[in-house]
Order: structure tokens, then C-alpha cells, then sequence
């Protein structure tokens, strides 16, 4: 059983075809694909992985095509539902020239913000290993319901709770109402995903040391991590903690490093758990996913970025 179930949202981003315009200079736009969670099954897919995807699309052209995506990539599409009255979510995004992301979405409500507990491919759920999901699909009914549904069935099937909230503040309500839903599931995870915004974000404290991390650790998680960027991770266990350094790349643009790097974990772990509680064993699988979130640092766009294990093994070596 080594299969990695991710849970939420798969969209299109348009992107422009400049770099650092702002969204009202772009030229034009370009599809990329995306949704974290749809690219962190696609990056367990690309290193030979199981991977399964759940969630909702638009029963149009884009949702079809995301589908298609999925199952080019050696995604487990089984656990996708179609809407015949809602479009796929889209997203425009630019990375600007002072270097701030501006995001513009399409979701009013969009089909995977509909997605009801009913609609749940339940028998795609048991057969996780890991469950992972986001925040992005708590933030509206029913969509939310179905969420917290299928962390239900996947953790009482056996599986670990993944949990990267991948913080959109412009989707909230506001930034409270964030904070307490993305915390709201927090002490269900077994493994939880943050980067350096997302702890700032959730502690209130500008500093990734160790004090102010450890706010975010409860008693029955089993691995935690604070992504740095360029600079590697850091991770906790109940047991012991570390820092992984990362390897050094050409950055050109870093969208999808964070889903490369949970999903080349995940599969990591689900291929041998005993990684959890092994030091020496952990840091080489967080070794392994800091040189996948750097290869996808070095091409622009998510899915096409994210690495084959040869590619990472290359990295690895010459480093
Ligand atoms: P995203 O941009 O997808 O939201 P994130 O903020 O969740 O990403 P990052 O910290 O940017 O996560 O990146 C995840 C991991 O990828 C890092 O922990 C690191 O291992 C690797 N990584 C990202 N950017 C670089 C880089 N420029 N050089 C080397 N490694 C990198």
C-alpha cells in the first residue's frame, strides 16, 4: 500500500507570456496548469509513484483537459467528479518586477468549491497510504464538509494525514477567519507542511527558530516542516529535529517548489515509513524532496518542472 491520495483544488493558472508584469500590463497569458494539490500528486506520479487525485472540475473544456492532464501524468483520475452547472476554477498570476506574486481568481463559485461529502469516491480514499490536502477546499460549502469527510474516512482507513495549507490570503473572507479555519484541522495532520510566510502568518512571530515553530507542533504529529527557500528545511519529530540544507540551483521561477518537495516526501515515506522515526533515514528522503523543490525552482511553471527520480539522483550526485 503505497498510494498517495491528494485532496482539493485543480485549476488553471494564466500566467503571462513577460516576465515582471503586473497583471494589468501582461501582454497575454498562458495556460499553466495547477492547483497544489492536483501538482503534488503529479510530482508523486513523475518519480514512479501511486498517486491518486479527488476533487472537482468543471464539465467543460479546461476540466476535461485537467483530467487529461492528470491521467497523461500517471494520476489516478478515478477520484474526480464533474460539474455540469459550474466552470473550473481559473486563476491569473503574475510574478511582478518587485517580486510580489498578484493573483486575480475565477471562482464564483467554481466547480471545485462545489464538491459535496456525497460525491466522495470513497474507495479511492481507502486505499491511501497518505491523505494529503490544503487549505484552499475549507474555505466554502460544501466543499468543506466533503474535506473534513474525507480526512474522516482516509484516517479511520488507516492512512496519514498530510497537510500543507498553502496560504491564498486573497480567497478568505479575511485573514482571521483564515487563521482559524487553517488551524481548525491542525491537530488531525500527522505530517504538517509550512513555509517560512505560512509560520509567520500563523504564529504572529516574524523568526523561523525553533521556539516559534515548535508553537505549531502538537503532541501527535509525527513530522513537521518549515520549507526556507533556497536554504533547505527544517523538520521536527517527536524524537529529534534538524536542519536539511538545500542544493544550489539557478533560481528562475520557484512556482510548484513547495509541491514538489511535500509530494517527493510523501513518497519517500509511504515507500518506507520507518523513515519517520529513523534520524539518519529521514534527512535523506528530506534531502532527496529539497533537491526536487530545487529542480522545479529552475523552470518556469509547476507540472512541467517537477523532476524524475533520474534527474534528482544527477542533482544529488554532483553536489
Ligand atoms: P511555493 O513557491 O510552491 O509556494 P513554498 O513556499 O511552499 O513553495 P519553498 O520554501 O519555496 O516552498 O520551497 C520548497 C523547497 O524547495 C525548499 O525547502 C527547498 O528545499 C527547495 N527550494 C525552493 N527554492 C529553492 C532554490 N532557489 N534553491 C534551492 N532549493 C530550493
Amino acid at each position: 500500500r503505497e498510494l498517495v491520495v491528494s485532496f482539493g483544488e485543480m485549476l488553471i493558472d494564466f500566467v503571462p507570456t513577460v516576465a515582471g508584469v503586473s497583471l494589468a500590463e501582461a501582454p497575454a497569458f498562458v495556460k499553466a496548469p495547477g492547483g497544489a494539490p492536483a501538482n503534488v500528486a503529479i510530482a508523486v506520479a513523475r518519480l514512479g509513484g501511486g498517486a491518486a487525485f479527488v476533487g472537482k472540475l468543471g464539465d467543460d473544456e479546461f476540466g476535461r483537459m485537467l483530467a487529461k492532464i492528470l491521467r497523461e501524468n500517471g494520476v489516478d483520475a478515478g477520484g474526480v467528479v464533474f460539474d455540469s452547472g459550474a466552470r473550473t476554477a481559473l486563476a491569473f498570476v503574475t510574478l511582478r518586477a518587485d517580486g510580489e506574486r498578484e493573483f486575480m481568481f475565477y471562482r464564483n463559485p467554481s466547480a471545485d468549491m462545489l464538491l459535496t461529502a456525497d460525491e466522495l469516491k470513497v474507495d479511492v480514499i481507502k486505499r491511501a497510504a497518505v491523505f494529503h490536502y490544503g487549505s484552499i477546499s475549507l474555505i466554502a460549502e460544501p466543499c468543506r464538509t466533503a474535506h473534513l469527510h474525507a480526512m474522516k474516512i482516509a484516517k479511520e482507513a488507516g492512512a496519514l494525514l498530510s497537510y500543507d495549507p498553502n496560504l491564498r490570503e486573497a480567497l478568505w473572507p479575511s485573514l482571521e477567519e483564515a487563521r482559524t479555519k487553517i488551524l481548525s484541522i491542525w491537530d488531525q495532520a500527522d505530517i504538517v507542511k509550512v513555509s517560512e510566510v505560512e509560520l509567520e502568518f500563523l504564529t504572529g512571530i516574524n523568526s523561523v527558530e525553533d521556539d516559534v515553530a515548535m508553537k505549531l507542533w502538537r503532541p501527535t504529529f509525527k513530522l513537521m516542516l518549515v520549507t526556507l527557500g533556497d536554504q533547505g528545511c527544517k523538520y521536527y519529530t517527536k524524537d529529534f529535529r534538524g536542519t536539511v540544507p538545500s542544493y544550489k540551483v539557478q533560481q528562475v521561477d520557484t512556482t510548484g517548489a513547495g509541491d514538489a518537495f511535500i509530494g517527493s516526501l510523501l513518497r519517500k515515506i509511504v515507500q518506507d515509513p520507518s523513515a519517520l522515526q529513523d534520524k539518519t533515514k529521514l534527512e535523506g528522503a528530506i534531502k532527496f524532496a529539497n533537491a526536487c523543490g530545487a529542480i522545479t525552482a529552475t523552470k518556469k511553471g509547476a507540472i512541467p518542472s517537477l523532476p524524475k527520480e533520474d534527474e534528482v539522483l544527477r542533482l544529488m550526485e554532483k553536489a
